[in-house]
């Protein structure tokens, strides 16, 4: 496990893009971080070096068998103030990726402290406005040039540094549309639904695609198995509000257990809010929708933190959720959590790391 890291410097920087024109994911950096693994020197020849391309074989696995595993994360900035948020739980996450896909898994302290000399050297490229941020992206995949199926024994680690505005546009607290989808599954029990593995995404587009023709923002997705209990959304946990108590689906191993979910628990709960984690059925939500209990939903994820869920719909039927207006207990947790997130308000449980 290398524990030095390298800068190779850039020439000529990039002009900043204007924030007022930022989207989601389509401008990187002037700098990445690049890190290799082969079975003798394990992780090693860690570089910060310009944002380029990469040079792989056709025959690398990754290419054909998908070894793959990512992550995401935000790193905020007010005037010079730049905090991360909760870095280490997602390389502790990506560990468990990794150990799931059969991959290495790194030095979680070194990945910490190598993606803040990243994002200390990339500081200007932090957005300051509403709702926007620095979006990072490890990533693992396997560049072992084999064709033969078993675990690769060469891998490359990188980061890439996207600054992005609000996930879905700049109204970043409209009520979003979701599509209960009963014919593909993402994820089964003892699959790879825990991990974040490049192919998770892979088998949910083809929903997704249907979805956004039908006129939906997002994919709801029920369990693999009976097609009956509430998983998560795309790239989003999901969170309802019935009869004033916080519920979510209980992670069960198809789940991704996502950071900012974990996160909103504990904050909800600090907050006095009864969170109950359990198995909560499609059904149930539409029980509570006719019977006058269900008064919030919201999705929760690193790229659009929280976002209000406005209706849902399931074979031939749908229901609007609170006017489909982002409800109170909704705005109450978006507001503390994102003014812990960029630091106008004191961090009781630590979460942030100041660079
Ligand atoms: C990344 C992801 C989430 C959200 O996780 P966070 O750590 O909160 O960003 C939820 N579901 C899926 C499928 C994901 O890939």
């Amino acid at each position: 496990m290398t524990h030095q890291l390298k800068v190779i410097e850039r020439k000529q920087l990039q002009e900043k893009p204007d924030p007022a024109t930022l989207g989601f994911g389509t401008l990187f950096t002037d700098y990445m971080f690049s890190m290799d693994y082969d079975p003798e020197l394990g992780w090693h020849d860690a570089v910060i070096l310009p944002y380029q391309n990469i040079e792989l074989s056709p025959a690398a696995q990754v290419l054909h068998y998908g070894q793959a595993v990512f992550e995401g994360m935000k790193a905020y900035r007010t005037g010079d103030n730049v905090r991360l948020f909760r870095p280490d739980e997602n390389f502790k996450r990506m560990n468990k990726s990794n150990a799931r896909l059969n991959m290495p898994e790194v030095d979680v302290d070194f990945m910490v402290d190598a993606l803040t000399q990243l994002v200390k050297l990339e500081k200007e490229w932090i957005p300051t406005g509403e709702g926007q941020s620095l979006y990072i992206r490890p990533f693992i995949i396997a560049t072992e040039a084999y064709l033969g199926v078993r675990a690769a024994t060469h891998y490359k680690l990188m980061i890439i540094l996207s600054p992005v505005g609000a996930y879905y546009g700049s109204d970043h607290l409209a009520a979003t549309k979701i599509y209960v989808e009963d014919e593909y599954v993402r994820a089964v029990r003892g699959g790879v639904g825990f991990a974040k593995a490049a192919g998770n995404y892979a088998a949910s587009l083809m929903a997704q695609t249907r979805a956004t023709e039908l006129g939906y923002d997002q994919v709801l997705w029920l369990d693999g198995v009976e097609q009956r209990y509430v998983e998560e959304v795309g790239s989003m946990n999901i969170f309802f509000v019935i009869d004033g108590t916080v519920v979510t689906p209980e992670l069960n191993g198809s789940i991704l257990p996502g950071i900012t979910r974990k996160s909103i628990i504990e904050l909800a709960q600090h907050l006095g809010y009864t969170v109950e984690e359990r198995r909560i059925s499609i059904d149930d939500v539409f029980e509570a929708s006719a019977s006058g209990t269900l008064q919030e939903i919201f999705g929760s994820g690193t790229a659009a933190v929280i976002a209000p869920v406005g209706s849902i719909k399931y074979r031939d039927q749908e229901i609007e959720v609170n006017d489909s207006k982002v409800g109170p207990i909704t705005l109450d947790l978006y507001n503390h959590f994102t003014a812990i997130q960029n630091g106008t308000e004191e961090d009781p449980f630590d979460w942030c790391v100041k660079l």
